[in-house]
């Protein structure tokens, strides 16, 4: 997105921005399996991922699984989670049931 804006702006400059934001809480680092690491705000709050098979795109989901920390072994602390759920977006479905 900085390309569009900034010709000349490097990668280097944009991870090392993004590291400034994610060290002083501004942004987070999200981590999709098989992907490099993706970065978004933080004030959106505590949410999930939903990536699409076909277009590749990754979608935030609203809420939480619920109380994960029940999952665990007895002694074991869960310090934070992340969910990604895999498929077929809507458009993708859409676009596949229309052709
Ligand atoms: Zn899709
Ligand atoms: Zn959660």
């Amino acid at each position: 997105m900085a390309r569009s804006r900034v010709k000349s702006i490097n990668l280097a400059t944009i991870y090392r921005t993004l590291k400034l934001l994610t060290d002083a809480g501004s942004a987070v680092s999200v981590h999709i399996p098989g992907e490099p690491p993706r970065y978004e705000a933080a004030h959106i709050g505590h949410h999930h991922h939903f990536r699409c098979d076909v277009c590749e795109r990754v979608y935030d989901i609203a809420g939480c699984a619920g109380n994960l920390a029940t999952l665990v072994p007895p002694g074991f602390k869960v310090r934070e989670h992340e969910i990604t759920l895999f498929g077929t977006c809507g458009e993708c479905a859409g676009a596949k049931s229309k052709a």
